[in-house]
């Protein structure tokens, strides 16, 4: 006959992982973990890549040195990750065109200054709900104006408009740079409350490479079935799978979701963001503290526009990083590649020569065509009821309670947004059951 628990959490990213822990700490003994991929971490992953911890997915703790306490950054420093301080804003100042020379940081300050103005501007104009186009003079169409807009949009909103983990938790971001990864932490939290041996999780009440493709839910229950042909049965479930995931079709719902939820699932933006990692034989880049970042200014959006110097990380790693977004994340995920990295090279002897060498290997994450993630993180769109699309995504239906960065009022994207929500969710939980309870002892007593 099918197990039976009292709640069963489906993912063990951030969210499943932290609502487990609270549920655990308030006496649900019977929990269940399900989670799909071989491994706990979900969006936090690190591989080795020629003996350099590589963070395929979050990488920094961003909102730190602010009024409030980011806790994953509280989590960390109590942990004694290893981090470094990344300061993108000289960013701008190293800008290359195609000829390899570097814009005279003048123009470069001018040409941002215009961009977050303009972007100011429309951003105004959305919220007072305006559809007038953008005028022309203030699309992007020089390459300079097209890198500065990619990393402006894709990665410093936070001057254009306030960000609640920027004004909230603090301006500053690290990177983890340990050889342990990101992903210790949640090792740390997990221990907390699961069974481990030899510095492995060995706890029977978690469930790897178990992919959830039902859910059957009632007012009294949820049974879900899994694709190695298994059934669980729950009171409760919570739902932590990435906003690509329910957009998908990985999993059906018994009956099918309401049609506010579904509706709400299908408003989110998914952001595709990808870091591809090269190692080279020696360093041919200027270094430094305020060369840690820069760009390359082509006349195609994002293409190939955003360096990483790793050597602030890992002294002599020798390793550049090179970070796409959306389309062009979706393209190099398609492509070979070896086709990915001739393009990277053609696009660095653009700006430093046709001497230098040839990268030695290359590692392309793909969260795209990954069927566990389908996106990177989710985004809200700007429209101006955020407030009830929130509410929707987050609202319980029967007793599927959602979970995952995307439910975060606040965060979403982050991993500290995951981390709040899955508290969240159990907090919320834990308030339904405990009514439960109650309305059953009444109901008895009456009787
Ligand atoms: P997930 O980590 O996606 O967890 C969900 C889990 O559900 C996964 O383990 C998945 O395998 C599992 N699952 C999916 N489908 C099923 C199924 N059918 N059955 C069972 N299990 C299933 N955040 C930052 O704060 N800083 C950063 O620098 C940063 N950079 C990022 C860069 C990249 C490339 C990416 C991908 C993300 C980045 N983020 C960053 C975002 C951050 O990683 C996420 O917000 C966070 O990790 C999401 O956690 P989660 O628990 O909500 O989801």
């Amino acid at each position: 006959s099918p197990s039976h628990s009292s709640v069963i959490i489906v993912g063990a990213g951030v969210s499943g992982i932290c609502a487990a822990k609270v549920l655990a700490e308030n006496g649900v003994k019977d929990l269940l973990i399900l989670e799909a991929s071989d491994r706990i971490g979900g969006r936090i992953r690190k591989e080795k890549f020629r003996g350099l911890p590589a963070e395929l997915g979050a990488g920094w703790i961003a909102g730190v040195g602010g009024r409030e306490s980011n806790p994953v950054w509280e989590l960390a420093c109590k942990l004694g990750l290893r981090t470094c301080f990344s300061d993108y804003s000289n960013a701008r100042y190293n800008i290359y065109d195609r000829s390899g020379k570097i814009i005279p940081s003048g123009i470069a300050a001018d040409s941002y200054k215009r961009a977050v103005d303009s972007a100011i501007q429309s951003l105004r104009n959305q919220e007072l709900g305006g559809d007038e186009p953008p005028s022309s003079a203030s699309i992007p169409k020089t390459p300079i104006e097209l890198a500065i807009d990619f990393i402006l949009h894709d990665f410093e909103m936070a001057e254009v408009e306030p960000i609640s983990t920027f004004v909230d938790f603090g301006e500053r971001e690290f990177l983890v740079a340990d050889e342990r990864g990101f992903e210790y932490f949640l090792y740390k939290l997990a221990e907390d409350f699961l069974h481990t041996s030899e510095g492995k999780i060995s706890d029977s009440r978690l469930q790897l490479n178990k992919v959830v493709r039902e859910i059957h839910h009632l007012r009294s229950g949820v049974s879900v079935v899994t694709e190695d042909g298994y059934i669980y049965e729950a009171d409760y479930l919570i739902l932590s799978v990435s906003i690509g995931v329910l957009q998908s079709d990985l999993i059906t719902f018994n009956p099918p979701l309401p049609r506010w939820k579904s509706e709400a699932i299908e408003k989110l933006d998914l952001i595709v963001y990808t870091k591809i990692f090269l190692k080279f034989p020696h360093k041919f880049w200027p270094s430094g503290p305020e060369k840690e970042f820069f760009l390359y200014a082509h006349d195609r959006r994002g293409y190939y526009t955003f360096w990483q110097d790793m050597e602030n990380a890992y002294p002599d790693s020798n390793v550049l990083v090179v970070t796409l977004t959306n389309e062009e994340s979706k393209r190099v995920e398609a492509q070979p590649d070896e086709e990915t990295l001739k393009e990277a090279m053609e696009v660095l002897r653009d700006m430093f020569g046709p001497d230098i060498p040839d990268a030695i290997d290359i590692l392309v994450p793909r969260w795209w065509n990954n069927r566990f993630q389908r996106c990177s993180y989710s985004n809200y769109p700007i429209v101006s009821n955020n407030n009830q699309l929130n509410h929707n995504i987050k609202a319980p239906v029967d007793r599927i309670y959602f979970s995952g960065e995307h439910t975060s009022e606040k965060f979403n994207g982050y991993v500290h947004g995951a981390y709040l929500a899955g508290i969240d969710t159990s907090k919320a939980l834990l308030e339904d059951m405990r009514k439960e309870i109650m309305e059953r002892k009444s109901e008895s007593q009456t009787l």
